[in-house]
């Protein structure tokens, strides 16, 4: 298959191109396309078939669900049994935008797309592109991470061809995305609701609005994941997991960087190509080894934003050992760990 590319820019759209990559949705076909959070490989998510082939393209296990996207705030209804008064105050303050809420399916939502669950995640983008293109097929569109299974999610155009090229019918190219890790799920079909998974809406924007929410257990018992059983069934799974061997370093700001100068000393000497994550704040506190930083600390959104752009220049230049800074475990932190840690699959060491 040649995936087809299509340029378009989200602050000056082109309607032609919006139908015509609406019509490969509508006849079945797989378009990946940029969201706010990250790029999103989407299918008609009430064409069993179609969103079957996603799972393919992806090497995606079928018990892992996918997020259904829609453009507006209404095309809820017919997907869900019933909209708790919680998702009501949620969509209205935080869609569109980076919360995907989990609701009861209705009928209509294929298991093929639930991962066989009784639910279904539903969430409205805040981008442009992907608004017009949901809007212009008519239909939701489910579209989980434009990345092979286990890589780390696409946040550039690039990023989905090095994984996808060939296995999609197209991809819009709409530039980088701005925020950069995937959003925040909050389940709504308890009483108490639960945050099964951490993103750029954090748990206490969440609690202003609906008040107390819990976080699912493998989140935060981030050692012990695999014991619990995740809720959101794709936390489980490996994931963003660089080739090279990572430990994140966690601890006050030069202990960090003393031990991680240490260990990329003594791997070095063996001969061993090292990367180094680190920040703007403390980049040139590093003596060797490969020094990428995320961006300003200070700044969340910058740190999100380059993320998984980074896992995957580590990737690109073949880096045997990758040795992180931690972040803290509160507020979009808890994001940002979230992600290293599983990149890392749980190796860390406190200082
Ligand atoms: P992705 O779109 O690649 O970020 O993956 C979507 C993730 O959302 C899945 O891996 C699940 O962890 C989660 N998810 C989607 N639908 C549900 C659901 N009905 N119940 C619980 N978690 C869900
Ligand atoms: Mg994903």
């Amino acid at each position: 298959m040649v995936t087809k590319t299509y340029k378009i820019d989200k602050d000056n759209i082109k309607l032609p191109l919006i139908k015509e990559v609406a019509h490969i949705l509508c006849e079945g076909g797989l378009v990946a396309f940029p969201t706010e959070t990250v790029y999103g490989l989407g299918a008609n998510a009430l064409d069993i078939d179609a969103a079957s082939k996603i799972y393919m393209a992806k090497g995606r296990p079928s018990d892992n669900p996918l997020i259904v996207h829609i453009a507006h705030k209404e095309d809820v209804e017919k997907l869900v049994t019933n909209i708790p008064e919680n998702a009501k105050l949620l969509m209205d303050k935080f869609w569109p935008g980076p919360l995907t809420i989990i609701f009861n399916k209705s009928e209509i939502v294929p298991y093929g797309v639930t991962g066989n669950l009784e639910t279904v995640g539903i969430r409205m983008p805040d981008h442009s592109v992907a608004l017009a293109i949901i809007d212009e097929a008519g239909v939701p569109i489910a579209a989980p991470s434009a990345n092979t299974s286990t890589r780390p999610s696409p946040t550039k155009a690039s990023h989905v061809l090095e994984d996808l090229d060939g296995r999609i019918n197209a991809i819009v190219d709409g530039g980088d995305v701005n925020i950069g890790i995937e959003s925040t799920i909050v389940d709504v079909t308890s009483e108490i609701p639960v945050i099964l998974r951490p993103g750029y809406i954090t748990k206490a924007e969440i609690e202003q609005v609906i008040g107390l929410v819990n976080i699912d257990k493998a989140i935060l018992n981030n050692k012990n994941a695999d014991s619990f059983i995740a809720k959101a069934p794709g936390m489980k799974y490996k994931h963003y997991a660089p080739r090279g061997e990572m430990l994140i370093v966690e601890g006050k700001e030069e202990n960090v960087v003393c031990k991680i100068n240490e260990l990329a000393k003594e791997k070095i000497k063996l001969g061993k190509k090292v990367g180094i994550i680190a920040t703007e704040e403390t980049k040139d506190l590093y003596e060797d080894g490969i020094i990428i930083s995320l961006g300003r600390r200070v700044d969340e959104l910058d740190i999100t934003r380059h993320l998984f752009n980074t896992l995957r220049e580590l990737d690109t230049l073949e880096i045997e050992y990758i040795f992180s800074e931690g972040f803290t475990n509160d507020s979009v932190g808890q994001a940002i760990m979230n992600r290293l840690l599983k990149a890392a699959g749980h190796n860390i060491i406190k200082v």
